[in-house]
């Protein structure tokens, strides 16, 4: 029995509807899976409808962009109460400036002469929580590149012309707001952030586990962290992070996460919803 807690769907950078992920996740055998939009849990309700129909257990999630000296990571939230209001204004905090970055990038490809605009960005994303694969689909859809890859290469990666900085909230601070929501919080493919160096400094901020099992990760990249969670006291998990069609072919399902790894990483959400959720708050 395998789970996937990395996925993606069309409230975020992904290609499929939540209806579309979870049927999807019925053919490909899973027992339980997560949907991990970015910075947002708006599909959450959505995907535990159709999981339910497709009886497939079903973890809300959502992967925050988050900041470590200087350092962008993604810190995956599970089994968060979807109606925690503190942490739904800083969802739609990070919606927000989402918003305003497309609206700045759009700016320097205008500067560029490529008449992108905003809306169209906004057009193709069609969800609160827009980003750089959206402005990516639309240089192509608008006929600005031949690919969604070379949209990257030539103006959106870090350091090309129409790359603008985003805003990252600290990774202490995104730990903070999943466990005040009664979630766990865990990195998220640390490979793809370069971001070893860091986990001491995570875990001591509270950190709850590590994705080790991740479609970028190589046998070796899922042993070295496993030992570092060990080390520190860390849940393993592990997904495909699936965008759909956006990146090739569908992943959801291909990285084996057991699913005996899933019990854990509920307890520890319990038990840091009873430390640092709302009754504790308020009693502060
Ligand atoms: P954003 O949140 O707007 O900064 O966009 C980040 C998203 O863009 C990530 O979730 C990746 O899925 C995707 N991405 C980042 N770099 C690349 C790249 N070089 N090629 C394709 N997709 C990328
Ligand atoms: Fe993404
Ligand atoms: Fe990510
Ligand atoms: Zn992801």
């Amino acid at each position: 029995m395998f789970i996937d807690l990395h996925l993606h769907s069309t409230f975020s950078d992904g290609t499929f509807a939540p209806e579309e992920v979870a049927r999807r996740a019925k053919r490909a055998g899973l027992a339980a899976v997560s949907l991990t939009d970015h910075d947002t849990v708006a599909g959450c309700e959505r995907m535990a409808a159709a999981c339910a129909e497709q009886k497939i257990e079903f973890i809300p999630g959502t992967e925050l962009t988050a900041d470590l000296e200087g350092i962008e990571l993604h810190i995956l939230g599970y089994f968060l109460n979807l109606r925690h209001a503190p942490f739904l204004e800083a969802l739609s905090h990070f919606q927000d400036v989402r918003v305003q970055r497309i609206h700045d990038m759009a700016a320097k490809l205008n500067a560029l002469d490529v008449p992108l605009t905003a809306d169209a960005v906004f057009a193709v994303a069609n969800c609160r929580s827009p980003g750089r694969p959206h402005i990516a689909r639309a240089l192509v859809e608008g006929g600005f590149c031949a690919t969604f890859d070379e949209a990257f290469e030539r103006f959106l990666k870090q350091g090309r012309p129409a790359w603008v900085p985003k805003f990252k909230v600290s990774a202490a601070a995104a730990i903070r707001l999943i466990h005040e929501a009664g979630g766990a919080a865990v990195l998220a493919h640390p490979l793809l952030n370069r971001c070893d160096h860091l986990i001491p400094a995570l875990a001591a901020a509270g950190l709850d586990g590590i994705e080790v099992l991740h479609t970028k990760h190589s046998p070796t990249d899922t042993a070295r962290y496993t030992a570092l969670a060990r080390e520190h006291g860390l849940l393993t998990t592990g997904g495909s992070d699936c965008h759909g069609l956006n990146k090739g072919k569908p992943l959801i399902g291909t990285v084996k996460v057991p699913h005996a790894w899933l019990e854990p990483l509920r307890l520890r959400a319990a038990q840091q919803g009873l430390a640092h959720g709302p009754q504790l708050a308020a009693a502060v």
